[in-house]
């Protein structure tokens, strides 16, 4: 007699992308099931939430920028479905993007990532000293010019946590309080979880969207497993009167990103640090950002110092995410969102639902699927689809980065 399992699908991982897949996937009719011990309280609680493919482009990243965009196009609407589900606000702000120079260096990078913008298209606006200052009067007197990307918004990512943990429990999904040990197999197939605890989640599919822990999973060859890794980013949230806000857009300088809440909350961000699982907030990195800031928005020193944070962004070797069927039947892959994991919920929950209730992989993730790194049978190793490549060891901070001209060591 054939098994037929109580749930279609579990997701292993309740992030922002573990519980976009999940809610999506019940709306659609499926049986869902996820299951985390600390729902919400990785990377997606971490992030800045910029919204931001054309600030956040890097050379040799075209394909990502061609899933970015879409992403981009879909946030107005998944944000306004996402609060008529959940009954409450995701705090999306279309509020556009102001990168700026600080001096002659910066300005020289700033344009050569101008013209690359300009070249591929994107909608970009070369603004003068002043105008940037007419934008944003708080800006330093010395700020030299700047580019305005009028399309990149954000999103309070900790009002969105909130709000899809509330629409997948008015859409029916289970949330399971507990941590994946092992996915279940026979055979060829995966046909469950087995939890920390010993017990047993049966599915007809699992999906695997635990973040940068997602390799780290019993019951599957390693090289079966995404290869995944953790990118340490540090950021600090500032407080101040809502009604004398910092800056009313986000704004970028070469090492450091302000982003305004709008009711008072900026955001400072990022360090990129290769550290292993390392999640200790540093003395050098707060020094680092609040100095990058206050070259930008002298005013920030005025601001209480409300919260340091640091987060693990699930990084892959191209900087791409993996998303669709991986190695065994029943198993699907939705991870390495890196520095984008907020902008690419939208267009990441949409293509892994459509997959589930249907098979087939939908256009916009084909190119990401997670076999592209099974090359050599060591699942680690294979030439990437598209530049970019790992940062290296150091810490970089991510504004609109001057090695966005080599390979990455920034972002958000
Ligand atoms: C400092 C910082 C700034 C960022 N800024 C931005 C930004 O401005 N814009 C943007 O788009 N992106 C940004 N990102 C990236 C973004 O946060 C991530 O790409 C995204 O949150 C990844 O979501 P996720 O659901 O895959 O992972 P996570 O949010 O990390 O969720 C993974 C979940 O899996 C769970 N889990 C782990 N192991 C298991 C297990 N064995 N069993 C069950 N559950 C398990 C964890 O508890 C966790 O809840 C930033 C990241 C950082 C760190």
């Amino acid at each position: 007699m054939d098994h037929q399992p109580a749930t279609d699908a579990v997701v292993v991982g309740g992030g922002v992308i573990g519980l976009g897949i999940a809610w999506r996937a019940a709306t659609a009719g499926l049986s869902v099931a996820v299951v985390d011990e600390a729902p919400g309280q990785g990377a997606s609680w971490a992030a800045a939430g910029m919204l931001a493919p054309v600030t956040e482009v890097h050379y040799g990243e075209r394909p990502l920028l061609a899933l970015n965009l879409a992403a981009a196009d879909r946030w107005p609407g998944f944000a306004a479905e996402v609060e008529e589900a959940a009954g409450r606000p995701v705090g999306y702000r279309p509020s556009g993007t102001l990168a700026v120079a600080r001096d002659a260096d910066d300005l020289a990078a700033l344009e050569d990532l101008y013209r690359f913008q300009r070249d591929s298209g994107l909608e970009v606006e070369r603004l003068r000293s002043r105008e940037c200052r007419q934008l944003e009067p708080g800006l330093h007197p010395r700020i030299r010019g700047g580019v305005l990307a009028a399309g990149d918004h954000q999103v309070d990512n900790r009002a969105l946590v909130l709000a899809l943990l509330a629409a997948c429990e008015r859409a029916g999904v289970r949330l399971v309080a507990g941590r994946a040990a092992e996915l279940a197999g026979d055979g060829d197939r995966v046909t469950g979880v087995v939890l920390a605890g010993g017990e047993r989640l049966d599915a007809g599919a699992v999906v695997l969207a635990a973040g940068c822990w997602s390799g780290g999973l019993g019951g599957l060859a390693a090289e079966a497993l995404p290869p995944v890794r953790p990118v340490k980013g540090q950021l600090l949230y500032l407080r101040g009167p809502a009604d004398q806000p910092l800056c009313q857009r986000n704004v970028r300088g070469l090492e450091v990103y302000v982003v305004p809440r709008g009711d008072g909350r900026v955001v400072v961000g990022a360090t990129v640090e290769e550290q292993g699982f390392d999640t200790r907030a540093t003395a050098g990195a707060v020094h680092d950002l609040l100095r990058a800031a206050l070259e930008l928005l002298p005013d920030a020193a005025e601001l209480e110092l409300a919260e340091t944070v640091v987060g693990l962004r699930p990084g892959s070797p191209d900087n791409a995410p993996m998303i669709g069927p991986a190695g065994p039947d029943g198993l699907v892959v939705a991870t390495g969102h890196y520095r984008n994991g907020i902008l690419l919920t939208p267009v990441t929950a949409d293509a892994v639902a459509e997959l589930l209730a249907t098979g087939r992989v939908p256009e916009p993730i084909a190119p990401f699927g997670p076999s592209r790194f099974a090359a050599a049978g060591t699942g680690r190793s294979a030439t990437p689809p598209q530049g970019g490549g790992a940062p290296t060891g150091r810490v970089a901070q991510g504004g609109m980065g001057r090695s966005a001209l080599s390979t990455g060591g920034r972002g958000s």
